[in-house]
């Protein structure tokens, strides 16, 4: 994500907000009315593609994309390899597919000259733990190779597509300084990145697509082959309900031509129940596992690096909870929201994922009684705590529908539970009870 426009700050909070975009920021110019049926939540925030699906896509879009294919072996690398020195390629490129960029860098991207080169490298890339800027320290692991024929690089530039949520527009963006990160360009150069507002009812302007095209400096030849490349990415964007489009690079070769040397497609997740093709596209082995497993489960999870796990119902609790444990001094091990019918199978379930957790040191549960009754919930919590041997110290705030049912639920459970009166004090005893566990 290129950091010119406007961020959420920390990397965490972002990802969370991206995820309840529907609750009432920005969604797509092209959902029109349709809302996403809840069965449907069980995806994670904006679902990741691989590159060579990325490019498939792009492809039936009029998308220039080199000759090449995906290879899950040794064997299959190598069958590739030799059907695209086969048909004339001078040299093939191996790549790494991970749901991240930076594999250049990373060492997931080697030129091969020959068959035997190309097998070589496919045999040090394939499996490898790949680290790169957007990884984190424990790297990816490469599972799947793509397979390509190695273009003329003339020059490499960049093309995104991105939603700017302080407009609530599309912007494409284009940049010279195209191959390297275009997060460092955007914060160091920003003015190296030229920007197209794109208004949702007159759609992308050829003018706009031809402005763009004269701003990388392309030659007069390239001009209307780069403004049809820039319309079909658009219209890529458009018909798939995607939230992000870099292409990065976009490159020219010696002989004028224009591909995309690289492609990064996510999809809103709210629009995915539209499009079952793309859904199907899902990748979990590229995702954290403790959110695949939520997901099953239709528990909207996501892993965060604190001490304290939290258990809430409803989306705007749950950042309240993350903000109140912040504030007391603590720092949430996750975001979760059992929704507001939650049973009490689900709960279980949401308990033995936040205990898969390692870092959490005690568990806050912050529910309002609406749907989801505060005896029901403490009848949950209590066999839950049973049947998994619980020993980390729990929290509860509750309100609502049967409170006093639910306490009393609690107590005679004759377990350790302790209960916050408001707010403020559930998140001091768990940030004190986390303190004195670690
Ligand atoms: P990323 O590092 O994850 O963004 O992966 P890219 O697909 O962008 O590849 C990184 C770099 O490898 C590109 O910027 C190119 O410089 C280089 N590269 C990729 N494909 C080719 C190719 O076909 N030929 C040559 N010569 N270089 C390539
Ligand atoms: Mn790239």
């Amino acid at each position: 994500m290129v950091t010119a426009l406007p961020r959420f700050a920390p990397l965490s909070r972002r990802k969370i907000v991206f995820r309840y975009r529907w609750h009432g920021l920005v969604g797509p110019e092209s959902a029109g009315s349709e809302s996403p049926p809840a069965a449907d939540w069980a995806v994670p925030q904006d679902m990741k593609i691989h590159e060579y699906q990325a490019k498939e896509i792009l492809a039936r879009y009029g998308v220039a994309v080199p000759r090449g294919e995906v290879a899950n072996t040794l064997e299959e690398a190598s069958t590739v390899a030799r059907k695209l020195f086969a048909e004339g390629a001078s040299g093939v490129v191996v790549k790494a597919q991970i749901h991240a960029g930076g594999r250049g860098k990373g060492g997931g991207v080697k030129v091969a000259r020959t068959r035997e080169d190309a097998e070589l490298h496919a045999k040090n890339i394939l499996g490898m733990t790949l680290v790169t800027h957007q990884t984190g320290p424990q790297g990816q692991k490469v599972q799947r190779l793509l397979i390509e024929e190695t273009a003329a690089i003339d020059r490499e530039l960049y093309l995104g597509i991105v939603l700017d949520r302080a407009t609530g527009k599309l912007v494409f963006m284009a940049s010279q300084a195209g191959g390297m990160e275009i997060e460092e360009v955007a914060a160091k150069t920003p003015e190296a990145i030229f920007k197209e507002t794109i208004d949702p009812v007159i759609g992308f302007g050829a003018w706009q697509a031809r402005k763009l095209a004269f701003a990388l400096g392309l030659k007069p030849a390239q001009i209307n082959p780069a403004v049809t490349f820039l319309q079909s990415l658009y219209k890529a964007f458009i018909e798939t309900d995607a939230s992000l489009l870099e292409i990065n690079p976009f490159i020219t070769t010696k002989d004028d031509k224009l591909f995309a040397l690289d492609a990064k497609v996510t999809f809103d997740d709210n629009a995915l129940f539209r499009h079952p093709a793309i859904k199907a596209l899902r990748d979990t082995a590229e995702e954290d596992p403790l959110e695949v497993e939520a997901s099953k489960y239709a528990l909207n999870y996501i892993k965060l690096d604190g001490s304290i796990a939290c258990m809430v119902n409803g989306a705007g609790l749950a950042m309240a909870t993350m903000d109140i444990i912040q504030y007391a001094g603590g720092s949430p091990a996750n975001f979760l929201d059992v929704g507001g019918g939650a049973t009490q199978e689900q709960i279980e379930h949401a308990f033995e994922i936040l205990l898969s957790d390692k870092n959490v040191k005690a568990i806050l549960i912050n529910i309002f009684g609406g749907i989801l009754r505060v005896d029901r919930l403490a009848t949950g919590v209590v066999a839950a705590a049973r049947n998994l041997h619980i020993t980390v110290p729990i929290v509860l705030r509750l309100e609502g529908t049967n409170v006093e049912e639910g306490r009393q639920i609690l107590k005679e459970s004759g377990l350790n539970f302790q209960v916050g009166a408001t707010m403020k004090e559930a998140a001091e005893l768990v940030v004190k009870a986390a303190a004195s566990c670690s």
